[in-house]
């Protein structure tokens, strides 16, 4: 049953809140027999999620989540059954670390002036061996008493327009695609309903990553609902394109994306995994 995927999770390699073996481990209970670990632009996770895998019986997917973007507009690419190892996508890995450091930096300044102080440092702090991101800016901004959730930091910090955004000259999504395809991987729009795009756009998005070489549009997310899952399944049929299901999880503070509590995928779709 398609349920029993998950193809898009997070551990502490990046900004989620397990290590990849304890993320495993609660896959395991929550009922996934297939599971892939996709941190923003890292693989640092992947070993450890794999030894896990294999002690508790869960088929594991290598996999990443690389941010890049279309017209201006960031976009997260899913990468699966990817070689971890791969010198092109272990290049674009470190370009990815370089333009989070600096943003990072930039973030810091910004939040400075906005009477926040040393957000860099803290959100190093909260990011330890993994890749900074905004959610360990977030992490921090609660911490320090500056806002009482993620969402409420997000709406009032770290979006467009907001005191600590700092736009970001992302990888271009040909390249990103490219890059996956380089590694043996199949690449996926993630979350395609999160850009808030018009159905017009949304469609020019995916027509344009299927003609880079893209595989696959996620139809079954964490926060979906049936009406949005109608919506990316039409899509994925009128682009006859791929479908892939992930929760997203990051932690446990988020009902919406919670691990073995996915929708099951329309059964007229391709899944994504037929295509390794
Ligand atoms: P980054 O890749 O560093 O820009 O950080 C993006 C991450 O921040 C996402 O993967 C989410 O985990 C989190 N995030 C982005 N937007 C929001 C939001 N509006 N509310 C809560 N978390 C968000
Ligand atoms: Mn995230
Ligand atoms: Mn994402
Ligand atoms: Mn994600």
């Amino acid at each position: 049953m398609s349920s029993s995927f998950d193809l898009h999770t997070h551990s502490n390699a990046s900004d989620g809140y397990f290590s990849a073996a304890e993320l495993v481990k609660k896959a395991k209970e929550a009922g996934i027999k297939t599971l892939a670990l996709t941190d923003h632009d890292t693989v640092a996770g992947l070993k450890q999620a794999k030894q896990s895998a294999d002690k508790f019986g869960v088929n594991f997917i290598n996999g990443i989540e690389l941010s890049c973007q279309w017209n201006n507009k960031p976009i997260h690419i899913v990468g699966l059954n990817i070689n971890p190892t791969n010198r092109t996508i272990l290049d674009s890995i470190k370009l990815l670390e370089e333009i989070r450091e600096e943003r990072a930096i930039r973030i810091g300044e910004k939040l400075a002036k906005a009477g926040i102080i040393d957000a860099y440092k803290n959100a190093k702090r909260f990011a330890g061996n993994g890749t900074v991101t905004r959610s360990h800016f977030a992490q921090y901004i609660i911490e320090s008493g500056h806002a009482k959730d993620q969402g409420d930091v997000f709406n009032r910090f770290l979006v467009r327009n907001k005191p600590g955004h700092v736009a970001v000259n992302w990888p271009s999504l040909e390249q990103t695609i490219a890059t996956i395809n380089v590694a043996g991987g199949v690449a996926i729009i993630a979350h395609p309903m999160r850009y808030k795009m018009t159905a017009t756009k949304l469609g020019k998005l995916i027509a344009d990553f299927k003609l880079m070489g893209g595989k696959a549009i996620e139809v079954v997310t964490g926060n979906n609902n049936p009406e949005e899952i109608r919506t990316t399944a039409s899509y994925a049929k009128k682009y006859d394109i791929a479908a892939s299901v992930g929760s997203d999880f990051h932690n446990e503070q988020t009902p919406w994306n919670q691990l073995g509590k996915l929708k099951p995928l329309p059964e007229d779709l391709r899944p994504v995994w037929e295509l390794w």
